[in-house]
């Protein structure tokens, strides 16, 4: 990581009268934040590295503050990735924000203490990979034809079968061959392009076997064929946080 300046974030403040920013660092350990329009140019600029992002696809399974459960993710959105299984924000190190000077939109916004301001704003232009990869010839092509193949969306239909006890051959080797492909992909664009191989969970997202914990289903490789296990239940959502709903967690 090239920013080497940590910001103190005082985790040891007490509240007090005014409803600024006490800098507790709550939101920074909770999850990385997501991406809107103005953060386009840390990101152009490379003050953020494009290997510290998440993608979280459409229909993703993600962790919702406000109901407390996994839901489908509404919309694509980019991320801070997070560090320590996926929770604290991958720039939060002792107790302080590495990138400080340049951090993101909703780290301006968000305040414990006045939620309603992130509230207007935090659907609102969002970041999504056209934004910032659709230029970029034959990768943005992969991009599509993996989200074409590896849809959210019928993945969650599948699952709910295998986990029902309901799926039939046909289902059970879609899974398997949507995991298959995801795996592949993953594969193929680092061998193609050695310089994409640490930003692989911002150009495809997270690989599709993770999201299946989620759904409950555990998905394991066996002598070189993959193996779908129900689990004995989803996930509890720690792998799967998002600053969905700020101010409400
Ligand atoms: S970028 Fe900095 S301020 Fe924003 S969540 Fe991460 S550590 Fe906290």
């Amino acid at each position: 990581m090239n920013a080497s300046h940590v910001y103190p974030i005082d985790t040891h403040r007490h509240a007090d009268a005014s409803d600024s920013c006490r800098r507790c660092g709550a939101c920074c350990m909770d999850s990385g934040p997501a991406l809107h329009a103005p953060d386009k140019k840390l990101i152009a600029s490379g003050r953020i590295p494009a290997k510290y992002l998440l993608t979280i696809r459409r229909a993703e399974p993600v962790w919702n503050n406000v109901i407390g459960r996994i839901e489908p993710a509404p919309a694509e959105l980019i991320k801070l990735a997070g560090r320590d299984s996926a929770r604290a924000c991958v720039f939060y190190h002792d107790h302080g924000c590495r990138i400080y000077v340049d951090r993101p939109l909703e780290c301006r916004l968000q305040n414990c203490r006045r939620p309603q301001v992130m509230r207007r704003y935090y659907q609102h232009n969002r970041l999504n990979r056209s934004h910032l990869i659709q230029s970029i010839a034959g990768l943005w092509d992969m991009v599509v034809y993996h989200d074409n193949q590896c849809a959210h969306d019928a993945i969650s239909g599948l699952a709910r079968k295998i986990v029902h006890g309901d799926a039939d051959s046909d289902a059970v080797a879609a899974m398997t061959r949507a995991i298959g492909f995801d795996r592949e992909l993953r594969r193929l664009i680092v061998e193609r392009y050695p310089r994409y191989k640490q930003m692989l969970n911002f150009i495809l997202g997270r690989p599709l076997y993770l999201s299946l914990s989620a759904h409950g289903i555990d998905a394991s490789e066996r002598e070189g064929k993959i193996v779908l296990r129900p689990t004995a239940g989803p996930s509890d959502g720690s792998q799967l946080r998002g600053r969905q709903h700020p101010g409400t967690s």
